[in-house]
């Protein structure tokens, strides 16, 4: 593969989704252009570059757009191997292969974890019926049955609350390769999100913290967790930048418990909870994410403003009466509405914590009391 070099302007992603989106619109400033490949002809970023249009496992394709490109990069973890591997044979890709495919693998990535000695919750593989039972009796109930791959956003995951739950999910899960890990009965969520430079430099936006309901977020409020929580989580982020000598952001997940940090997942990419960072940061995440990948200096992660994201998901609310709220920013992807899809988001901003209460209150009493208790649970300072 070839090396980065000054002339290296045209980036090509994996994927054109909100987030290639989001990240040519931090790139396109930049000076540079990009490429996109996605199935869909209606991708969501296709209005800020080229479309390849081709399946993600079209290894061809995805060989022939890194033909015609600088650097690559991919806007979710579940690219096929062959094809992110077919990219890097031939333009530099960032993050690498290797952090791809340990993200792609529940299994792979957990034992990746523990074995940096970085606490999980327990966790057993389960390839069996008898795999199954023996898991449950050795981790108890509850526990969470998970699918090795493919699983995002809460599907492909099932809470096993007692033994007759076991049949039930074996029945909807049991063609797959699985993980069981112990239900953690957590006092929070959160999120660390860092960019590691072709250099080695690291730097981390202040934790967020995450709202999710039936496993897809809701939404994050950037800090609110002390200054303990913080530094586990950017040990944790470090050990794993450095692991795998990673180039471009990763966001760790997290469950806080007592306190303490368990590790719920790695993304290999820009992020949900990291959307804030475009409004309420010097330098958001999908700036920092061009400027890591392309060699480029890195900005400030410095919080600049109090801000709490909203996700919206399956249809949009009234943009206009939103936009009546002091320090909303609207960020409308461009999708057509269908239930559950991820159609945008608004990060409120505010100077201090009490005007942020004040104006996430206005956005909740707005949005109908589905929101107000969510929005309650994330303003708890931790
Ligand atoms: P995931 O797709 O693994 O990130 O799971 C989505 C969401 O499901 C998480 O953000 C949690 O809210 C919940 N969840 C997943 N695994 C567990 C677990 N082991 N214990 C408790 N909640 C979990």
């Amino acid at each position: 593969m070839d090396s980065v070099t000054v002339d290296s302007r045209h980036i090509g992603i994996l994927g054109g989704g909100q987030l290639a989106r989001m990240m040519a619109l931090a790139g396109i400033p930049l000076g540079f252009e990009f490429s996109f490949l996605d199935p869909s002809a209606e991708a969501c970023a296709k209005s800020l570059g080229s479309l390849v249009q081709a399946d993600f496992a079209d290894a061809d394709a995805a060989s022939k757009m890194a033909e015609a490109i600088d650097i690559a990069t991919y806007d979710f973890e579940n690219v096929p191997a062959a094809s992110a591997t077919a990219v890097a044979a031939v333009k530099p890709m960032y993050p690498g292969v290797t952090a791809l495919e340990a993200c792609q693998d529940r299994w792979v990535e957990k034992n990746l974890v523990a074995g940096l000695d970085i606490p999980v919750p327990s966790f057993e593989p389960v390839k069996s019926r008898t795999d199954l039972m023996a898991a449950c009796q050795k981790l108890g109930f509850p526990s969470v049955l998970k699918t090795r791959r493919l699983g995002y956003d809460g599907k492909g995951q099932a809470v096993l609350r007692q033994q007759e739950d076991m049949e039930r999910a074996w029945q909807r899960f049991g063609d797959f390769e699985l993980i069981l890990e112990s239900f953690v009965p957590f006092d929070a969520e959160c999120s660390v999100i860092g960019v590691r430079s072709l250099s080695g430099e690291i730097r981390f936006w202040p934790v967020s913290r995450n709202h999710h309901v039936n496993g897809v977020l809701t939404l994050s409020r950037a800090g609110g967790l002390n200054d303990q929580i913080q530094a586990a989580a950017e040990k944790v982020g470090r050990r794993l930048l450095q692991h795998f000598d990673y180039v471009g952001i990763m966001t760790v997940e997290f469950f806080v418990r007592d306190g303490t940090l368990l590790v719920n997942e790695i993304a290999p990419r820009v992020h949900n909870s990291g959307h804030w960072t475009i409004d309420g940061s010097t330098t958001s995440q999908f700036d920092n994410h061009i400027r890591a990948i392309t060699g480029l200096p890195l900005g400030s992660t410095a919080q600049t403003n109090h801000a709490l994201m909203f996700n919206w998901l399956g249809e949009l609310p009234d943009r206009d009466a939103l936009l009546e709220v002091e320090g909303l920013h609207w960020h409308d992807y461009g999708k057509s509405p269908r239930p559950g899809r991820k159609l945008g988001h608004a990060t409120v901003t505010a100077p201090d914590a009490a005007s942020l209460q004040q104006r996430a209150n206005q956005v909740a009493n707005l949005l109908g009391s589905d929101w107000q208790s969510q929005v309650e649970t994330v303003m708890v300072e931790m």
